[in-house]
């Protein structure tokens, strides 16, 4: 059996590269980008009035002048004009260019304006007030945005003003989602005492579809000739293929055998954990398969400790790292690695976790309660209160 840390490289090792797809900007938040995006202008670019006022010419102020008589007017979306008397002053609006022949704006809430001319109120006026400089936050053919980055509203801002209106993201692997299990029956069926419905896959659809991925849903009975026909057939046209039942050490788990035989190397089967101990990983040329222990606990953590930073890493983005700080001494005896259900709180920055446990890996109404999971090493037993561990959210 191996070590959740040999499991979690094993897999990361067979990311993929996916392609790329053109989506219109405003669909693509969340979505990894593959593309560099380049200024195509100075930022902002031109002088930027940054308030409504006047602009003046600061050596007419510095000599004394506090009246300036308002020559014209310069809107924002205008084209610029220009200071024909250096002791006069032009009305501009926020946005505007800045008039040719003045260099410094003074707002409205420091003047008092009659018939015409502009008292300036305040005392003090320094040379470039108010004025937000051509090319002070980019210069035309500065890379804004590096391929890499997952995408927020802020760079669909920046992609705009650029004039981009499609972006080049990662495409999503086709992606299958398998529950096998003859007690499972379909959400919309009344169950038998001894049916329940297939929870599981609907959880893993949703859990893909928050990081964009839509993926096809599958059921097959515990049957061994079915399940190599319909595993065949699902080979055929699926890329990322996930499991959940069918891979422990039960009469009527199949799930490894029949894939191995349809040409799926497994990587590993079993990791040292509690949930999800029976985890079985595998590849060919063209498949990546996880098949996850079906108790709902397990399928759950094992898809953000494991399918999530694959999923990740072969979108070209980065995995990022969590870690929370337990509150609460916990203990846990056997030498597997324990996935600790935690709430967290948010002290100053510091991810506080105080464990929820629940009722084993079959308990799926604890994840209701809980924020995510921390990983506590298979070496130790005692956990200390204080003690940083790593850090899985379920939530964002
Ligand atoms: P298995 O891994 O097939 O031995 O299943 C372990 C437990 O998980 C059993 O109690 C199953 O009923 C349950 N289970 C398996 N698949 C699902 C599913 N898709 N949704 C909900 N529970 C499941
Ligand atoms: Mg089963």
């Amino acid at each position: 059996m191996i070590s959740v840390s040999e499991a979690s490289s094993i897999i990361l090792s067979h990311s993929i590269e996916t392609g790329l797809q053109e989506i219109s900007i405003q669909e693509s938040c969340g979505r990894i980008l593959r593309e560099e995006v380049q200024a195509d202008r100075d930022f902002p670019p031109f002088d930027r009035v940054a308030m409504d006022g006047i602009a003046i010419d600061s050596e007419v102020w510095k000599k004394g002048t506090r009246q300036f008589p308002i020559e014209s007017i310069q809107a924002a979306g205008q084209q610029q004009v220009r200071l024909n008397k250096s002791d006069s002053c032009v009305e501009v609006m926020t946005g505007a260019m800045l008039p040719v022949g003045t260099d410094t704006v003074i707002r409205y809430e420091d003047l008092e304006i009659k018939a015409q001319v502009a008292t300036v109120l305040i005392n003090e006026i320094l040379k470039g007030d108010n004025i937000h400089r051509q090319s002070q936050d980019a210069k035309r053919n500065e890379v804004l945005l590096a391929p890499g980055i997952k995408i927020s509203p802020a760079e669909v801002a920046l992609m705009a003003s650029v004039g981009m209106k499609k972006v080049s993201v990662s495409s999503f692997p086709k992606t299958a989602i398998i529950s096998s299990g003859d007690e499972l029956i379909p959400v919309d069926l009344i169950p038998l005492p001894y049916q329940i419905r297939r929870s599981n896959s609907y959880a893993l659809q949703a859990a893909l579809l928050e990081v964009g991925c839509v993926a096809d849903q599958f059921h097959i009975p515990d049957q061994p000739e079915i399940l190599e026909t319909e595993v065949r057939k699902i080979l055929e046209h699926y890329q990322l293929i996930i499991f959940s039942g069918g891979v422990s050490k039960g009469k009527f788990d199949f799930v490894p055998q029949t894939l191995e035989r349809n040409g799926i190397q497994k990587r590993f089967h079993q990791v040292s954990q509690k949930p999800g101990k029976p985890l079985w990983f595998g590849t060919s040329s063209k498949h990546v398969v996880f098949a996850l222990p079906g108790n709902p606990v397990s399928t759950y953590m094992c898809f953000y400790r494991y399918i999530k930073p694959w999923l990740v890493k072969s979108l070209g983005g980065q995995i990022e790292r969590k870690t929370a700080v337990l509150i609460k001494d916990f203990s846990f005896k056997p030498t597997l690695t324990y996935f600790l259900q935690v709430n967290i709180q948010n002290e100053k920055g510091q991810l506080l976790a105080t464990p929820k446990a629940g009722g084993g890996s079959g308990d799926f109404a604890n994840l209701k309660d809980v924020h995510g999971f921390i990983e506590l090493p298979a070496e130790e037993s005692e956990f200390k209160a204080g003690q940083v561990f790593d850090y899985y959210p379920f939530r964002t």
